[in-house]
């Protein structure tokens, strides 16, 4: 991947989500959050180049490694995958937000180590609300996901800033665009009801389903295949 190459796909994605920002009349921004992950440095690197700052991995070891590369303060870490118990107090240091707040029991981990190390932790409350079983997050009805996030949002050295979503992988729109549409609705009552809940980021979209998501509101997509091309399995 050359920088023109990425710079290439980077301006049409950009075109892309400018016109399903007029579609639905949106006039706040989106960000991208460029995936990196399962690439080597060098793509880091190239993306840096291109102009990119908010960067997304999934595994603490390799954010650590390309932290520890091309330095802490280069880019705008995002941790965007589920998160063991065991790496928390590892991965504090390495990233600005993380996305995948799926439970109360990490959320407490996360507060524990935080208040130890003397820091605010920025997540987001990933939520399930495809009812698909293989996805995380908090899940049930409307109103019992918003009690868990409350209880999430009560802990202290945790600032919780918003939602993370994924849609089924499917080809059906209408799924996919409910989906979205239920994870905006989750993230207003949010706004309006949860004590502490800073309603900033509104996290949803991948490489397949981006447009629809920022047509239904997401403020965040996370981008890695249609800006760095397929990853090796
Ligand atoms: C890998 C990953 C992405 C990016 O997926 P693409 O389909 O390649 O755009 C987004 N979000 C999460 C949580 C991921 O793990």
């Amino acid at each position: 991947m050359t920088e023109a190459q990425l710079r290439d796909n980077l301006s049409r994605v950009e075109e892309r989500i400018e016109r399903a920002r007029e579609r639905a009349r949106r006039g706040d921004a989106v960000d991208i959050i460029a995936v990196t992950k399962t690439h080597p440095i060098d793509v880091v690197r190239t993306a840096l180049a291109a102009g990119l700052r908010k960067l997304g991995e999934n595994r603490v070891l390799e954010l650590e490694g390309k932290v520890q590369a091309v330095g802490r303060d280069a880019a705008e870490w995002h941790l965007i995958g589920h998160l063991q118990r065991n790496k928390v107090k590892r991965a504090l240091p390495l990233f600005d937000l993380f996305h995948a707040v799926d439970s109360l029991r990490l959320a407490r981990e996360l507060s524990s180590e935080a208040v130890k190390a003397g820091v605010t932790v920025r997540g987001l409350a990933q939520v399930n609300v495809s009812g698909e079983a293989t996805k995380g997050g908090f899940e049930g009805e409307l109103s019992e996901i918003v009690d868990q996030i409350a209880e999430a949002c009560a802990l202290p050295g945790l600032e919780i800033r918003g939602l993370m979503t994924m849609a089924p992988f499917t080809e059906a729109e209408r799924v996919v665009r409910g989906t979205f549409a239920r994870a905006r609705q989750l993230f207003e009552q949010c706004g309006n009801t949860v004590e502490g809940f800073v309603a900033a980021h509104l996290s949803m979209g991948m490489s397949n389903d981006y447009e629809i998501a920022v047509e239904e509101g997401s403020t965040m997509v996370r981008l890695g295949t249609i800006l760095f091309g397929e990853r090796e399995p």
